[in-house]
C-alpha cells in the first residue's frame, strides 16, 4: 500500500527544485519561484489522471472532505449518510460544518449497504458519502441510482482505493465528488496532502476559494483578492505538493507491484477451505492495497488472527476491534465528547449510536481480515509471507 517504501531521486529533485527558490506557498510571488508550481502541476495532472475535469489539492484527506461537503454547500442540520467501516475523518469532516452524521451498515463489499441507505433517507438527508475502503469499492451504480431517485449528492471517500476503477472509470470520478488523501500511509504519500476532485464547475471553484480563506484568486495581487464567501485555511504547501507530484508519476507503477503482490497472496489463500473473499461489484477493479477474506465464524476469525500473528505475519488486521475503524471504537462519537458545545443540530439529530442495531455490519466486520499489500516486497518475501498466512488460517480451519 504505502508509497514511502519506494521513496528516492524523483521526489528528492522536485523537493529541490522548490527549496532552491525557497518559495514554499503554492499561491504568489510570481517572480521569485523560478517558475515552479508544483501545486498546480500536480492538480494537472491528478486531474488528468482522474479523468475529472478539477483537482483541488489540499492539506489532507480530512480535509478534502471537508471541502468538499462545503463546497457543495452542505451545512448545519443537513444529514449525510456515511457506513460503520471508514475511518474516523468521514465523521469529522460531517461535523465540522455542522452538519449530521447518519451511520448506516456495510455489507459483503466491506461498504455502505444500498437496501440501508434507502431506509436512512429523511428530508433533510444533502448527500450519500460511499468509503471505497481497503482497495475496493462501493456499489456505485446502486448508490448513484438512490442519488438521483432523491436528488442527493454523491461524494466518494476514495482515499483507501486511489487508482482502482468502476464502470471504466477512476474511482473518486464516478459520483459529484471524490477524495483522495495523500497522508503517510496511502498509497501515494506527500506527507501530508489530499485532493478533491468533480466535473461540477461551480464546486471547483467554490473549492477553489474555500480552502483558501474565501479568496477568488483573480488577478496576480493577493492582497487585492476578495473574498465574495466564508472560507477558512485548508491549503497544502508547495514542498508537499512537490512529493506528491513525484509520487503521482510512479502511481500506475506502484499499482502494478501491488495488483502482483496481491495475486500471489489471494491465490494462496484461495486454497484454504474455508476462506472467502470480499465482494467487488460488477464492473469494479481493485487497486489491490489489501487482501480482504471472511472466515465462517467470528470465533474462528479472532483465532485466525492470532494465528497469524504468531506465525510472524505483520500487516493483518481484524477492524472488528479496531479503534480507528469501526463504530465499536468510536465511543468518543457515540458519546458526542467534543471539547466545545457542539451545535443544536447535531445533538438534536444524531442518532443514538448507543442504542443504534448494527448487527448486519457487526456479522460481517466480526468476519473480516486484512492483509495489506506492501509494494517493497521481494518476490521471495511474497512467497514466505503467502506460505505462512495460509500454515496460520489451515490451523484454525
Ligand atoms: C486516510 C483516510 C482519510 C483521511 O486522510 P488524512 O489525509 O489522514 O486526513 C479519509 N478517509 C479514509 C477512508 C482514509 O483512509
Amino acid at each position: 500500500m504505502p508509497g514511502f517504501e519506494l521513496f528516492g531521486e524523483e521526489e528528492r529533485k522536485q523537493v529541490n527544485d522548490v527549496l532552491e527558490s525557497g518559495i514554499l506557498m503554492r499561491y504568489g510571488f510570481d517572480g521569485m519561484r523560478n517558475d515552479h508550481w508544483k501545486a498546480k502541476e500536480f492538480e494537472k495532472a491528478f486531474a488528468e489522471r482522474m479523468q475529472s475535469d478539477h483537482c483541488q489539492l489540499v492539506s489532507s484527506g480530512t480535509s478534502a472532505l471537508t471541502v468538499a461537503l462545503a463546497s457543495a454547500g452542505i451545512g448545519a442540520g443537513d444529514e449525510v449518510i456515511m457506513p460503520t467501516f471508514t475511518f474516523v475523518a468521514s465523521f469529522e469532516s460531517i461535523l465540522m460544518l455542522g452538519a449530521v452524521p447518519v451511520l448506516v451498515d456495510i455489507d459483503d463489499t466491506l461498504t455502505l449497504d444500498p437496501e440501508s441507505v434507502k431506509k436512512a433517507i429523511t428530508p433533510r438527508t444533502k448527500c450519500i458519502m460511499p468509503v471505497h475502503m481497503c482497495g475496493s469499492m462501493a456499489d456505485l451504480k446502486a448508490l448513484k441510482d438512490i442519488c438521483d431517485d432523491n436528488d442527493l449528492l454523491l461524494l466518494e471517500d476514495a482515499c483507501q482505493a486511489i487508482g482502482g476503477t468502476y464502470d471504466g472509470k477512476p474511482l473518486g470520478s464516478y459520483g459529484d465528488l471524490g477524495c483522495f488523501s495523500f497522508d503517510f500511509v496511502k498509497t501515494i504519500t506527500c506527507g501530508e496532502g489530499g485532493a478533491v476532485i468533480t466535473n461540477n464547475n461551480t464546486y471547483a471553484k467554490h473549492a477553489d476559494h474555500y480552502q483558501d480563506h474565501g479568496h477568488d484568486h483573480v488577478g496576480n495581487d493577493r492582497g487585492a483578492e476578495t473574498h465574495p464567501f466564508l472560507g477558512y485555511n485548508f491549503r497544502i504547501s508547495e514542498l508537499n505538493a512537490a512529493v506528491g507530484l513525484a509520487q503521482l508519476n510512479r502511481l500506475d507503477h506502484f499499482l502494478a507491484i501491488q495488483k502482483s503482490n496481491y495475486l500471489s497472496i489471494r491465490e494462496a489463500l484461495s486454497t484454504v477451505n474455508g476462506v472467502t473473499f470480499r465482494r467487488v461489484p460488477d464492473g469494479g477493479e481493485e487497486n489491490y492495497s489489501f487482501v480482504n477474506f471472511f472466515l465462517p465464524t467470528e470465533e474462528l476469525t479472532v483465532k485466525a488472527h492470532q494465528a497469524l500473528a504468531e506465525i510472524g505475519v505483520d500487516g493483518c488486521f481484524y477492524w472488528y476491534t479496531n479503534n480507528w475503524h469501526y463504530i465499536n471504537g468510536w465511543g468518543h462519537l457515540k458519546d458526542q465528547s467534543s471539547l466545545g458545545r457542539l451545535p443544536k443540530e447535531v445533538r438534536e439529530q444524531m442518532q443514538d449510536l448507543n442504542n443504534t442495531d448494527f448487527s448486519k455490519s457487526d456479522a460481517i466486520m466480526g468476519r473480516t481480515i486484512s492483509s495489506l499489500i506492501k509494494i517493497g516486497w521481494t518476490e521471495k518475501e511474497v512467497r514466505e509471507r503467502a506460505e505462512k498466512m495460509k500454515q496460520a488460517l489451515k490451523s484454525v480451519l
